[in-house]
């Protein structure tokens, strides 16, 4: 604002010194004209001297006239009596003698005054008549136009600040608003085409921050989620191994105090065996679970066909000691992208569940197609609100029944994360007391 208060300022003082320039010269113009109607009225009868010059300045009013002979001596001034030096040098008296007129403009004596000279030749008196007006010099024109001038600037200055206090209100309301509802969540309007750019712009962003906010929640969500996971992992893990060292703890400390009786000791020895068995199979079968994540070793062509004929015939005497049948029905060359002992631990868990949750005189069927296995059995089933929970790492549903890995509840989350890992879909399909069937789709 300051800067163009200051511009406008700086240009009517520049238009003003300019209009006085312009008006002072057409001032001189118009003097020309009625010195030249004065100078008509010089005639024969103002005589070439002293007197007659009085005599014509009286005619016209008081101007100075001053009579001068063509080589620029003095024969009589208005003003002067007294005799007075040769005025061939004055610029207006060289140009009358030339041209038979002259005229010169010259500061006077008189501060804020010029006086304008008009000299002209009378040829066949032999003499030039000057006369001499004055007239306000250019700077006491522009001075006396100032007053004017500082009205026109306080009205500017007014002018101007109303101005400006009314179009910054006007301008900037609208982009206030817009900054407002930008800082806000909400989305931001306007009704000026100029602003829509801007308005679109701050949009944008505000989009762009909410969904950045959004996958931010999501990514802390899913970090939550993992602690949660990791937490209740280890709280599994260390309960499942709570319960064996205590026994193993409990049965070394009634030996070293030497309390039991022979038999007795053959019991704690054994136990302790057996639940030292349990902790390595429990190690064992956690390292195996988690190096699933880690393990990115290339996938190869497996004949399937001929890893579930082996796996079956593996377990076969397992299931006849459950006093169950295993029955194939396994095509020919079916061939699949993975790794052999991935399978192998997806067949032997599903199977081995099917032999161990079954009842006496049951039956298992292993189905492989090209484009899934299927493993049935016609054991205890597994109750509704089981179905989805078993999939969980150290879920059991029934805990009467040991299951393989001592029954620590990791074989089917085995499963599940090598299906997922491979981008296959498992499923089960069960009846409380009649059976389940456990299907991999491809
Ligand atoms: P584990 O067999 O070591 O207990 P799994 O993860 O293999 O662990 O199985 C989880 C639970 O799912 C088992 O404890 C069992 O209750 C149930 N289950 C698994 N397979 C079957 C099946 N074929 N029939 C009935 N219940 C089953």
């Amino acid at each position: 604002m300051l800067f163009s208060l200051l511009i406008t300022i700086l240009g009517i003082l520049v238009f003003s010194f300019a209009s006085t320039g312009v008006y002072y010269n057409a001032s001189v113009e118009h003097s020309k004209d009625y010195l030249r109607v004065y100078m008509n009225a010089f005639t024969e009868d103002y005589a070439a001297d002293g007197s007659g010059a009085a005599a014509f300045s009286d005619a016209l009013g008081g101007v100075r006239v001053t009579i001068i002979d063509l080589q620029g001596g003095v024969l009589g001034d208005s003003e002067y009596s007294e005799e007075l030096e040769n005025h061939s040098d004055r610029s207006e008296i060289v140009r009358a003698v030339s041209d038979g007129e002259g005229f010169a403009v010259r500061s006077s004596s008189t501060a804020g005054t010029d006086l304008i000279y008009y000299c002209k030749k009378f040829t066949e008196r032999g003499i030039l008549v000057r006369i001499a007006v004055p007239t306000s010099s250019e700077w006491a024109l522009f001075a006396k136009s100032l007053p004017t001038v500082a009205w026109y600037l306080a009205v500017d200055v007014l002018a101007c600040l109303v101005f400006t206090y009314a179009a910054t209100y006007f301008m900037l309301n609208p982009v206030k608003k817009i900054t407002g509802e930008a800082a806000g969540a909400g989305t931001v309007t306007t009704k000026y085409e100029e602003l829509k750019p801007i308005a679109e712009i701050l949009n944008e962003r505000n989009r762009s921050i909410e969904r950045q906010m959004k996958e931010l929640n999501e990514e802390k969500e899913l970090v939550i989620k993992a602690r949660a996971s990791k937490d209740e992992f280890i709280s599994n893990v260390t309960h499942e191994m709570n319960t064996p060292l205590t026994s193993i703890r409990g049965y070394a400390e009634l030996l070293n105090a030497g309390a039991l009786g022979e038999e007795q000791q053959k019991l704690a020895y054994g136990t302790i065996l057996t639940q030292s068995e349990r902790l390595t199979n429990l190690i064992a079968c956690i390292i195996n679970y988690s190096e699933i994540d880690s393990d990115d070793l290339p996938s190869y062509e497996v004949d399937l066909s001929a890893l579930a004929r082996e796996v079956v015939s593996e377990l076969k005497p397992e299931a006849v000691k459950y006093g169950v049948t295993v029955t194939e029905d396994i095509d020919d060359n079916v061939k699949i992208t993975s790794r052999r002992e991935r399978l192998d631990e997806i067949l032997g868990n599903l199977i081995r569940n099917a032999v161990r949750y079954n009842k006496r005189n049951g039956s298992v069927t292993v189905r492989v197609k090209y484009d899934c296995i299927e493993v049935s059995d016609t054991g205890i089933g597994i109750a509704e609100k089981d179905k989805e929970r078993i999939f969980d790492r150290f879920y059991t549903a029934d805990k009467s029944h040991g299951g393989k890995n001592g029954g620590f509840g990791l074989g089917l989350a085995v499963v599940k994360k090598i299906c997922a890992k491979s981008g296959w879909k498992i499923s089960v399909d069960s009846k409380e007391g009649e059976g389940s069937t456990f299907r991999i789709d491809f």
